[in-house]
């Protein structure tokens, strides 16, 4: 039986010193997107589940096997966000765009994903991600794919790849279906059973089967973007002239396609290899969505990367948070009636110095046992207030690393602790 302490499979508690990792992360990422001038959004980690699957589609992993779906208690169908595009344009649906408006969003948050949890592979992980809507223009994903490697950058996640790709114009699909279609029927027996059913269902996705055997039969398929039609291949030239002025070092992934039917034009995924087996740091690309009630498809480009694949890939080059000091100043209360005069005293210091960890020790334990306490914090300096130094008007200092101890009047102990270096 497991032990009811531990989190759920695929689910982690997450302590210090690796959430100064996650803090580190969203800074940067915080810092970086306005200076592209995006504005953070926070939208609900619930949605109505038509949300999803109106807009992810279907036939995608996500929608068939992975939602975590449940009825409330008015008995609407609600989901768990698998992922954050859906939610953010619902949201700006809502919010209301008019016909050339943008919005240029970016978002923090958890997602939920039953999938079967291996490392890197979470039920609940969390992505950071963008969305620019409302320009369809190639230079805008340009953009965006810039951002997402300026970011990597910052955050130093060296050696990423980007692949990128294009699925064109919606009106180019049929063709591009039906080349794939005739070519991937002869083998569709040998491949495997997500694939056989893909054939008929979303032959797009038998390009990216992670099978090895139907991997082999996809290396031969038609390239998608001979199959386009001249606009489609036109905005995809465009992307890469752009990324090419850009300094973005990508490479053409013909058989890139996303798991997600909402997608159009390009698409592009990051991998990593200090990653492993789930190698994927981030995915985005354009998409067009329609929602019911709005009057128009709403267009935009956008990516995730998943947080804890890009802690993984900053480990894997030695890149981590150490451990803090808990406590760089401890004030410690010797005997009840130093008690209410040392939490003054606490408050007093750590309102006079924002950039010290400042702890109080009110337990009433032993002078002994306080000591070890203040050495088990790390503590560069420990406050003693006892009744003989409250009675004259002092407190006790002793510096943790040279254990000399001064009485410094109340009065000057701010001066005192000025002059320490910490
Ligand atoms: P996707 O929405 O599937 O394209 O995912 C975007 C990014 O989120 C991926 O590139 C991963 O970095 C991350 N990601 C997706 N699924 C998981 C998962 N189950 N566990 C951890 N990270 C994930």
């Amino acid at each position: 039986m497991s032990n009811n302490t531990e989190p759920l499979p695929g689910t982690s508690d997450i302590w210090e010193p690796e959430t100064l990792d996650w803090i580190e992360l969203e800074n940067a990422a915080r810092d970086i997107f306005h200076r592209y001038s995006y504005s953070e959004i926070r939208t609900p980690i619930f949605e109505r589940t038509e949300v999803f699957v109106r807009n992810l589609g279907t036939e995608t992993d996500v929608v068939q096997k992975e939602m975590y779906t449940f009825e409330d208690r008015g008995h609407r169908s609600l989901t768990l966000r698998p992922e954050g595009t859906a939610g953010v344009i619902r949201a700006i649906a809502g919010h209301g765009l008019d016909q050339g408006d943008e919005a240029r969003v970016f978002y923090f948050g958890p997602m939920f994903r039953g999938e079967r949890p291996a490392a890197g592979r979470r039920r609940q992980f969390h992505q950071v991600g963008v969305e620019a809507v409302g320009s369809n223009s190639p230079w805008q994903d340009v953009e965006v794919i810039t951002m997402l490697v300026h970011f990597l950058e910052r955050i130093g996640v060296k050696g990423g790849k980007v692949n990128i790709n294009t699925r064109g114009l919606p009106e180019d699909r049929a063709a591009v279906s039906a080349a794939l279609k005739e070519y991937f029927a002869p083998h569709a027996h040998e491949m495997c059973e997500d694939c056989q059913r893909r054939l008929d269902t979303n032959v797009w996705r038998m390009l990216d089967c992670k099978n090895e055997t139907c991997k082999a039969i996809a290396e031969k398929a038609p390239i998608i973007v001979d199959l386009l039609g001249p606009e489609s291949r036109d905005y995809f030239d465009k992307v890469c002239q752009g990324l090419k002025e850009t300094g973005v070092d990508f490479q053409f992934e013909p058989r890139l396609v996303r798991g997600l039917d909402y997608y159009i034009h390009t698409v592009f995924e990051v991998t990593h290899s200090g990653l492993g087996a789930q190698d994927a740091l981030a995915g985005g690309g354009r998409y067009r969505i329609t929602f019911p009630g709005s009057k128009n498809a709403i267009e935009g480009i956008g990516f995730a990367a998943g947080m804890e694949r890009l802690l993984l890939a900053r480990e894997s080059l030695g890149i981590k948070a150490q451990p803090r000091r808990e406590a760089d100043v401890i004030v410690l209360c010797l005997g009840e009636n130093a008690i209410v005069p040392g939490i003054k005293l606490t408050d007093g210091i750590r309102k006079e110095f924002s950039d010290l960890r400042v702890k109080a020790d009110f337990t009433g334990r032993s002078m002994k046992a306080q000591m070890r306490g203040a050495n088990k914090v790390g503590a560069r300096l420990a406050v003693i207030l006892g009744e003989n130094e409250l009675d004259q008007g002092v407190a006790l200092c002793r510096d943790m690393t040279s254990t000399e101890q001064t009485a410094v009047p109340l009065t000057q102990l701010f001066d005192f602790i000025r002059k320490m270096t910490f």
